[in-house]
């Protein structure tokens, strides 16, 4: 049987609803992620995510998977290369928060987010407190880029600073999951981030982020990039996507457990 919401009728939706089943949303976007990747970059790895999690859950783990959010919040910077879609963080936060209370009214009561766009984070986070509130359940976010953080440093070629948009991190699982649409005869290191400090990593896959500052208006990006891509392999896409399935699934175990 599929494990896409998309694919079930509201008869085949009821066995799931009786049986607690635990549903993932994955969020993405639309945006340039410079001259080498394309524009659906984080709705591909959005996807790709939900499908890894669902796969490595089921049986065990009773999932269904819903369709991948492809439109959000991009900020101004973003739009001065064509390919940037932006709605509204207000519009984005009701579209989300209107999806899940429909679920979650809907009878089920286990959902989890796939956070797969930066400048999401805040939102999403203030989205599961409505939610919260309005529905007594509290959902879960994930991020890929959190769950691989440990095992991506341990064999990132980019210094710091290589991470952050459409650098290695993202060019590598893009290399794994859809290499035709890749050009990287078009990468460039030219804009990797500068600046480091104690409070602000060069990326965002350092852990040593203690304040919360946008580093992205301190160098103009010459190619829509922010970060390194020139050092991202196939290889390490793979096993980013791995240990981001391995550490999820194991989280969204614990998830479905409890209560
Ligand atoms: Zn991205």
């Amino acid at each position: 049987m599929s494990y896409l919401f998309r694919d079930q009728s509201w008869v085949q939706l009821q066995e799931p609803l009786e049986r607690g089943t635990l549903l993932i949303l994955p969020v993405g976007t639309t945006e340039e992620h410079g001259p080498h990747l394309p524009v659906d970059t984080d709705a591909r790895i959005a996807e790709a995510y939900g499908h890894g999690l669902a796969r490595a859950l089921l049986p065990e783990v009773p999932v269904l998977l819903l369709d991948t959010i492809r439109y959000g919040y991009s900020m101004k910077i973003m739009r001065q290369w064509p390919g940037t879609i932006v709605v509204r963080t207000r519009v984005f936060m009701d579209m989300i928060f209107d999806i899940c209370r429909s679920l979650l009214e809907m009878g089920f009561s286990k959902l989890a987010l796939l956070d797969c766009h930066g400048h999401h984070s805040g939102a999403l986070n203030v989205v599961s407190r409505e939610l919260c509130d309005a529905c007594d359940r509290a959902v879960a976010i994930l991020s890929p880029a959190a769950l691989s953080r440990d095992e991506f440093n341990a064999i990132r070629r980019s210094p710091q600073g290589g991470a952050i948009h459409a650098g290695e991190w993202e060019t590598s699982l893009l290399l794994h999951l859809s290499p035709e649409v890749v050009d990287l005869s078009r990468a460039t290191d030219v804009d990797t981030m500068r600046y480091h400090s104690d409070f602000i990593a060069g990326d965002n896959f350092l852990g040593r982020q203690r304040v919360t500052w946008s580093t992205w208006y301190l160098q103009d990006s010459q190619t829509g990039v922010y970060g390194d891509p020139t050092q991202a392999t196939a290889e390490t896409g793979a096993k980013i996507l791995e240990a981001a399935i391995a550490n999820g699934a194991r989280f969204l175990r614990e998830f479905y457990a409890q209560g």
